[in-house]
């Protein structure tokens, strides 16, 4: 039996995981989820992650193409480790998924969809462009992923002027295969541009494109594989705190518990974007415009993965008493990461530092279970606002060192379809 996938819209046919990964957005405008959530059973506990990975997503890849494939992609994209370790802080335990090489969760994610997409390509003439646009993280993994793979090229778009010194310089660095274009305008300018080159038929008759945006489920489907590996080792069910912007990590974690694996309540630290929060607390779904916070990369008014966390409950109430969201705004950020630095020692990102917020909140209403937080990204990337914050340098990690020390350069971008256009005919 095949694994067939459906969108959350209901309004497009059904398709395989390869012909979803390829397409991205289902045609309805929906995101594509398994049209049942297949249960298994437990992987062994002796693995590595890896092979971890390989268990949960059998199921999902079962009738496809790729199925073959399986190993060697999750070899490819699990290649470093989500260690789980306990934290100084009583009951409370640290999921690190900042081991890759850009020093963030996206790496999983974009290793894994760079696995698939080199693939399923099958104009073997012609390179395959991904285009990519990103407020930060999310253009780094990608180029990362993508980088020296043969047959692929990745162009990032970025807003000029408003990434941190360090996020510019990783976009910048990789050369060869993935160029970065700094665009004269906002996050929302870039994406436009990249919308529209992929929605032109006569560019795409010309330069084959396809994107590496968050809502794909070559990105989403591997998130699934530390949750439930690290819930393996727990010794008991693993409460679980993920910070939460577009919901991709959170969904992947209830999808990991819904496959089976022993993962037990999940909550969603927010920054000052109180969508989801107000949400949980009862109110109506209502998007809006994101404001900016020092946890940028959560920085997200309309969470694209919420049709996905809704289409798995069936409805408003159920998706309420399956989970739990809060807002921690950035006085609160700050002094988190402040407070451990000075007492414990321990210093996170500020996106982390959000989760651990939570995480107090709960032991001062009295919650004495124990709960795994997210550490989503590693506090080196975040340097000019963590390093003041604790009064000392940040150590960073040799991967992301090593990118840093690489000369890096980005070539401007008008805020104009037909200049980007020619741009990438003349690639
Ligand atoms: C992308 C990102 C997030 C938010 O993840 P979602 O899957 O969008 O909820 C949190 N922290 C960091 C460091 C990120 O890069």
């Amino acid at each position: 039996m095949s694994m067939r996938y459906v969108s959350t819209r209901g309004g497009a046919a059904p398709v395989g995981l390869s012909g979803a990964i390829a397409a991205g957005l289902a045609p309805d405008g929906g995101l594509y989820v398994p049209e049942t959530m297949p249960r298994i059973g437990l992987p062994p506990l002796d693995g590595y992650l890896s092979g971890t990975a390989q268990r949960m997503l059998e199921p999902f890849f079962e009738g496809d193409p790729l199925a073959d494939d399986l190993p060697a992609i999750c070899a490819e994209a699990f290649a470093f480790p989500a260690p789980r370790r306990e934290l100084r802080i009583e009951g409370a335990h640290l999921l690190e998924l900042f081991h890759g090489p850009t020093a963030a969760f996206k790496d999983f994610g974009a290793r894994f969809l760079a696995a698939c997409l080199t693939r399923l390509r099958r104009d073997t003439a012609r390179p395959l462009t991904i285009l990519v646009a990103t407020s930060g993280d999310t253009g780094a993994a990608v180029g990362a992923a993508f980088h020296g793979l043969p047959g692929v090229r990745v162009a990032i778009l970025y807003p000029d002027n408003r990434v941190s010194p360090r996020q510019a310089h990783q976009l910048g660095s990789f050369g060869g295969n993935v160029r970065a274009l700094r665009v004269e305008g906002s996050f929302d300018d870039c994406q436009r541009l990249v919308k529209e080159a992929l929605g032109d038929t006569a560019l795409q008759a010309d330069v084959p494109m396809s994107s590496a945006n968050s809502i794909s489920l070559g990105r989403l489907l591997p998130q699934m594989a530390y949750f439930g590996h690290a819930s393996l080792h727990a010794g008991e069910r693993m409460n679980t705190i993920v910070p939460t912007g577009n919901l991709g990590n959170a969904v992947a974690c209830l999808w990991a518990r819904e496959i089976g694996l022993p993962i037990g309540e999940v909550s969603f630290a927010c920054n000052a974007n109180e969508t989801l929060p107000e949400f949980f607390a009862g109110r109506p779904y209502r998007a809006r415009d994101a404001i900016p916070t020092i946890a940028n990369a959560m920085d997200v008014g309309a969470p694209s993965n919420f049709e996905r966390l809704r289409h798995l409950f069936g409805d408003d109430a159920a998706t309420r008493l399956n989970g739990h969201a809060e807002s921690v705004d950035d006085a609160a950020i700050r002094d988190t990461i402040h407070r451990h630095a000075a007492s414990d020692g321990e210093v996170f990102c500020p996106h982390t530092a959000t989760g651990i917020r939570v995480f107090e909140r709960k032991r001062l209403a009295g919650d004495r279970s124990g709960w795994t937080i997210a550490a989503t990204a590693h506090p080196a990337k975040f340097d000019t606002i963590v390093e003041p914050l604790i009064g000392r340098r940040v150590e960073v990690p040799a991967a992301l060192a090593a990118m840093l020390a690489r000369d890096a350069s980005a070539e401007p971008m008008a805020v104009d379809g037909r200049v980007f256009a020619d741009w990438l005919r003349g690639w």
